[in-house]
């Protein structure tokens, strides 16, 4: 990670990197610096993806540009120019050890919930489901964020009410099915499924509001998928770093000890062209 001037580096996670200010009068403020780092089973992989920390940003700002959430983008002072496109300026907050995770498919550690137990984070879900299909609504299925290094936990609502009281809880859970059925919406007139997502929120010290926090709806964070693929049958073909997931499912065993094996240059190329297309066809769709 760089040394950029009048900010300290205090924390790298995954793809992020965190720096607070010298300037003890803008304490208040983060610079969140998005990596090309690409990670999938919660390992960071190698190579980085050209482009990929910039296509992030844009989508975030896009997206917090679209949804009446209080967001924690501050405009009090300018991204520094060495790390502009891919940094955001940001109300430091006191976030949830939450991942608010909706899903309106049926995929993933979800799917994988639902084969062993007929639900996800138990929600129930009906009978008959196969892997890429549509529920019935979109289900609010939290997960508890682990520390560096470990494995996000799929948890129940009433463990979340146990982790950070009913009220927040049920803001949590209503703001982001909200965000969801919104952002939705935005994706389907660019012919997109947003398939599920993840969100994270903080309370803002300043004025005690729960704040959408880190990134939102980028492929890093969601599952996109093409309308036209699934409505012909097509599950696994979507706008993120699915392509590293199968490749690495393939070739690599995720549950092992074992370091990740090295990206091939294709599937670094077709990451990079993933991410590149997601932002065009969003932002197009919806001038
Ligand atoms: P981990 O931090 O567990 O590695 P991650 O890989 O998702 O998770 P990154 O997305 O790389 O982490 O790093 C971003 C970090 O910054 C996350 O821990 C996130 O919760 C935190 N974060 C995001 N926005 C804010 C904010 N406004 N105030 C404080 N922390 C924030
Ligand atoms: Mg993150």
């Amino acid at each position: 990670m760089i040394q950029i001037a009048g900010w300290r580096h205090i924390y790298s996670g995954k793809v992020r990197d965190l720096y607070e200010s010298t300037d003890a009068a803008i304490s208040h403020l983060l610079l969140v610096v998005a990596s090309d780092r690409v990670s999938a089973f919660d390992r960071v992989l190698e190579p980085t993806i050209d482009g990929k920390g910039a296509a992030l940003t844009t989508l975030t700002n896009w997206w917090f540009d679209r949804l009446d959430v209080p967001n924690h983008i501050s405009h009090e002072v300018e991204v520094p120019a060495e790390v502009a496109g891919r940094a955001m300026i940001c109300k430091r907050l006191e976030m949830f050890p939450i991942e608010c995770v909706v899903r309106g498919y049926i995929s993933g550690s979800g799917y994988k919930d639902y084969v062993a137990t007929g639900e996800i984070c138990g929600v129930e879900v009906p009978a008959g489901l196969g892997f890429g299909d549509k529920l019935p609504e979109p289900i609010f299925t939290p997960a508890f964020k682990a520390e560096l290094g470990d494995k996000d936990e799929n948890i129940t609502f009433a463990r979340v009410v146990e982790i950070i009281g009913a009220d927040n809880a049920a803001d949590l859970r209503e703001l982001s099915l909200n965000i969801f059925r919104h952002a939705s919406e935005l994706a389907a007139n660019a012919g997109l499924i947003l398939a599920d997502t993840k969100f994270e929120f903080g309370i803002d010290p300043k004025t005690g509001a729960i704040t959408l926090g880190d990134e939102v709806l980028t492929p890093d964070s969601s599952r996109y998928w093409s309308q036209v693929a699934w409505q012909n049958g097509e599950r696994k073909e979507s706008f993120d770093k699915q392509i590293v997931r199968n490749w690495l499912a393939a070739n690599w065993d995720a549950s092992s000890d074992a370091e990740p094996p090295r990206l091939p240059d294709d599937i670094v190329a077709q990451t990079a062209a993933k991410y590149a297309a997601l932002v065009e066809l969003l932002t197009a769709a919806n001038r």
